[in-house]
């Protein structure tokens, strides 16, 4: 059998293989959707809400409104949307850093952080700003070889100085699985049943609408992501959102601008309607790429790969990982990916020292916004153990199509 006939093959047994499982998906759609449509209509948004402030944005009432329906659809106090966070990284440091204070400890629970939260943490008195360089001690329970949290090693870490007990909902680049909104409520529990008065933060990139509820409504006191993935429904062209208590908002919000100022400020520009009408569609869209990763995890399994989840496991992130073989496969992979792509689907992809990873990086990026990963997206470090991490797609048919003209690749370099 050719390359190709086997491809084609594969991919109509995969499709009709997952096919109740999308309806499933379609279901959880219609529920974040209508959940966000009540938000909107609970705050009466209105045409000019739409409309940017410039110079301090006093009294920018879509901006406040903005805020109350995030927090609104989140089950939060409260919430602070912002063009201004200029990425996922600069959100959860706010958020780290407005209610961290020296002598504070942060412990992550749920292993090594993701890669570009290494240097937000720093190490010690290391001269960058970095949470250590302002005396804020760090300290990590690994993940069981299962994946699941180390309750023992939490119990133990969880020392006086604890503040902040961090939790990654999803898998980042790491081969593990992402916790669903009811497995943090189990580490929410088990904290606050020791500690009551632990802020439990939430690293909720990727997370947003996979499931029917958020970790803000299962006792998370603060939870932050980027708006160039879900929640900013490929619309947003930046930003970042925090959640939760009020009262940690604000403080995430006087650091963010100034203290005595926080959330009250800050000139929209025009950005507004993208960012409601982006909220407004993210249901939806994230429903288009948990396909298209469902589609992915099936094809690639009976191609023979092992996949991260698999096409049938529970989903509460858009990241698919594939483990590969070796180097080739990979980059073979990630460059077929980006061979779908509406914009500069003529580049190609190649590995790079990206600012703030460890390990040289490629990426299939053909996206609006740039490095926008609820657009289909492709990354991977080089590094042992050669896994590819996909995630995204505005339509289903671009994810399809995507994990099609990856396989293309692979085919005519003869590593399928
Ligand atoms: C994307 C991501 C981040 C950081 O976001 P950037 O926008 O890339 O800075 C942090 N944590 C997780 C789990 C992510 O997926």
């Amino acid at each position: 059998m050719t390359a190709s006939k086997r491809i084609e093959e594969v991919v109509d047994q995969a499709e009709a293989l997952i096919d109740g499982r999308l309806k499933e998906m379609d279901r959880t759609v219609d529920h974040n959707q209508w959940k966000v449509i009540r938000a909107f209509q609970k705050y009466q948004v209105s045409d000019f809400h739409f409309a940017g402030s410039t110079g301090y944005g006093y009294n920018d009432r879509g901006r406040e409104v903005l805020d109350l329906v995030y927090a609104e659809a989140f089950g939060a106090e409260a919430a602070l949307v912002r063009p201004h966070f200029v990425s996922g990284t600069h959100t959860i440091g706010t958020a780290l850093f407005g209610v961290l204070r020296p002598g504070d400890k942060l412990l992550y629970i749920t292993g090594r952080p993701y890669d570009t939260l290494h240097k937000v943490i720093g190490r010690g008195k290391d001269g960058s700003g970095s949470l250590g360089d302002w005396g804020i001690a760090y300290d990590e329970a690994p993940l069981r070889g299962d994946g699941s949290p180390d309750w023992d090693t939490i119990r133990e870490k969880l020392t006086p100085d604890t503040r902040v007990v961090g939790i990654q909902r999803s898998r980042g680049y790491d081969w593990r699985p992402s916790f669903t909104v009811s497995q943090i409520k189990e580490m929410v529990d088990f904290v606050k049943g020791i500690r009551p008065d632990v802020i439990v933060f939430v690293d909720n990139c990727y997370g947003e609408f996979t499931e029917r509820t958020e970790p803000t409504e299962a006792g998370v006191d603060l939870m932050a992501g980027s708006l160039i993935k879900n929640p900013g429904g490929g619309i947003a062209a930046t930003g970042g959102y925090i959640a939760g208590r009020a009262d940690l908002v604000e403080k995430a919000a006087y650091r963010l601008t100034a203290p005595g100022i926080g959330g009250e400020v800050g000139a929209m520009l025009g950005t507004t309607r993208s960012l409601f009408q982006g909220f407004f569609l993210a249901p939806h869209l994230v429903g288009q790429a948990l396909k298209g990763s469902v589609f992915a995890a099936a094809v690639f399994e009976r191609l023979g790969f092992e996949t991260h989840p698999r096409w049938e496991e529970p989903r509460t992130d858009l990241i698919q990982a594939i483990r590969f073989t070796g180097e080739e496969h990979l980059i073979a992979f990630v460059q077929g990916i980006q061979k779908a792509s509406a914009v500069d689907a003529h580049v190609v992809p190649e590995p790079w020292d990206m600012p703030g990873y460890e390990h040289p990086v490629i990426m299939a990026a053909g996206t609006f916004m740039q490095g926008g990963s609820l657009e289909l997206s492709a990354d991977a470090p080089i590094r042992e153990p050669y896994i590819g991490y996909m995630q995204g797609g505005l339509t289903y048919s671009h994810a399809k199509l995507g994990v099609l003209c990856a396989l293309e690749n692979m085919a005519k370099r003869g590593l399928l």
